[in-house]
């Protein structure tokens, strides 16, 4: 579902005529060699285009109203080889909408010792002719990411893939739609927020639909691809006894299939990206749909429970850009604790809902009741989350501003089996303790849903939040809860100050 070879990262390189067209055409030659390597890096999911050699500020600003119109245009990366100097630029980066990169390398990677002249300088002085780039971009107050190396090194095509895929997921918000089947859970408040600020400043738009126009869905399922939904559900799936075809609750399990397609037929004939439910307001639905919810994130949808629309928006981002990675990405809930001595560790959980892309085994998929929402017992997937390093990040509605805060985790195995537990779990070990972990996370409001993920890393997310111009807080092994208490206060400030500059 997603693809990100569909993206453009427009590879450009700023010059001037000083020089003379023999050196403009080494500087050509040079800048499409990189784009073409940084093209088939395996660290770079986007295609790179090489874009001509920008000499005037006319060229500058024509490429900049290009970029912001070409609807797969993700980004651009700007390298300066030579000297181009910066009030060129001007124009152009006040048009610019689309994220840039600045690259800082050189074409040569070790001086010629022996053979050095003053061509070889001429050709080869982005070290001082990107500090002047550099500084319009600071004087203008620029969101940019800086990267700074060879371009032919590993790490440095990776701290560019990195950014590419946020780039895509940035894109991919623009103008997306996302789907709230019913409103918010009653009461609760970190879920709100203000959907309007969200879509000038995130580019997405939230549509609300009562659940009758999903149940409408659901009964316009037919039954043809209702069965094919049950037979894939028994080709993928360890399915338990009593929802086996001569199983007391197999109608449970074609009832399950019935709202899968209902609301896989309701969200793409809407175009819808991400989407919410709620537990509250089921009218009309038999279950609260959770094998569903799974399968459709599994296959890329962003989801939030209880109306949870940022979450949603969020979990879409982190599936962008997550996409060919090993990993999966999941909504998630800080479930519950186990405070010992051998580490204090939270077991991640939802009611149902935890999408089977972090599954380290075969899901089985079970039938159990709810205990909560007064509805009949729900179909779900249950396994257990992969280990390793991920991170869990959470996006809240602070009234003036939103806010982005990760905590980096360890998900490790549970001290014993979990027989009775009728869920999908993770259970992790927060960096650099629960202790500090949570104090930051609650000192920084942070909400109890999360969009998690073992593929994507703080870089990632803080990429993305540069882009969005959104204040990202992260809580990892270096975390000290005053200096984070000291953070949010100069934050605030800062914010407050940000909108006066
Ligand atoms: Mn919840």
């Amino acid at each position: 579902m997603i693809d990100l070879k569909q993206y453009e990262i427009w590879f450009v390189t700023g010059s001037q005529h000083l020089y003379g067209p023999k050196t403009l055409e080494s500087v050509a030659a040079h800048s499409r060699e990189i784009a073409a390597a940084l093209n088939v890096s395996t660290e770079i999911p986007a295609q790179v285009i090489f874009k001509p050699v920008l000499t005037t500020p006319e060229d500058i600003r024509q490429l900049c109203l290009e970029a912001n119109s070409a609807p797969n245009c993700a980004g651009l990366i700007t390298w300066m080889h030579t000297f181009s100097p910066a009030k060129m630029w001007i124009s152009g980066l006040n048009l610019l909408k689309k994220p840039f990169l600045h690259l800082h390398t050189q074409y040569n990677r070790e001086i010629p010792w022996s053979k050095i002249d003053m061509d070889f300088m001429n050709l080869n002085q982005s070290a001082h002719g990107d500090r002047e780039f550099g500084f319009i971009g600071s004087r203008m107050r620029l969101s940019r990411k800086v990267v700074v190396g060879h371009w032919q090194d590993d790490d440095i095509q990776k701290r560019i893939g990195v950014w590419v895929r946020a780039a895509c997921a940035w894109a991919d918000w623009q103008g997306a739609r996302i789907a709230r089947f019913g409103d918010n859970m009653r009461d609760v408040a970190v879920t709100e927020g203000d959907k309007v600020e969200a879509q000038i400043r995130f580019g997405y738009d939230v549509y609300g639909y009562g659940v009758g126009d999903l149940v409408k869905a659901v009964n316009d399922a037919s039954d043809a691809d209702v069965k094919k939904m049950v037979q894939a559900y028994f080709d993928e799936y360890d399915v338990v006894p009593v929802l086996q075809p001569n199983g007391e609750k197999y109608s449970s399990l074609v009832e399950g299939a019935r709202i899968e397609v209902g609301m896989r037929n309701f969200l793409s004939a809407g175009n819808f990206k991400a989407f919410t439910t709620t537990f509250e307001d089921l009218h009309g639905l038999a279950q609260l749909p959770g094998l569903a919810v799974q399968r459709l994130m599994r296959d890329g949808y962003g989801f939030g429970a209880e109306g949870d629309w940022k979450t949603s928006a969020l979990v879409r981002a982190m599936k962008v850009m997550s996409a060919g990675l090993k990993g999966g990405v999941s909504f998630m809930e800080d479930y519950t604790y186990h405070l010992s001595a051998s580490g204090d560790k939270v077991l991640g959980a939802h009611m149902l809902e935890i999408c089977e892309s972090i599954a380290a085994n075969k899901p089985k998929l079970d039938i159990l009741p709810l205990s909560i929402g007064g509805k009949a017992d729900p179909l779900r997937l249950i396994f257990d989350a992969n280990l390793g390093p991920a991170i869990g990040v959470s996006i809240m509605d602070m009234g003036q501003r939103f806010r982005i805060v990760a905590n980096v985790v360890d998900v490790v195995p549970t001290d014993e089996p979990l027989p009775n537990l009728p869920v999908a779990r993770a259970l992790w070990l927060p960096r650099p303790n629960l202790k500090t972990a949570a104090a930051a996370w609650i000192y920084a409001g942070g909400a109890h849903h999360t969009s998690f993920s073992y593929a994507l890393t703080a870089e990632h997310l803080y990429d993305f939040a540069e882009m969005a111009g959104v204040e990202f807080l992260l809580i990892d092994e270096n975390t000290k809860v005053n200096e984070f208490k000291d953070k949010l206060r100069w934050n605030d400030l800062y914010y407050h100050l940000d909108k006066a500059f």
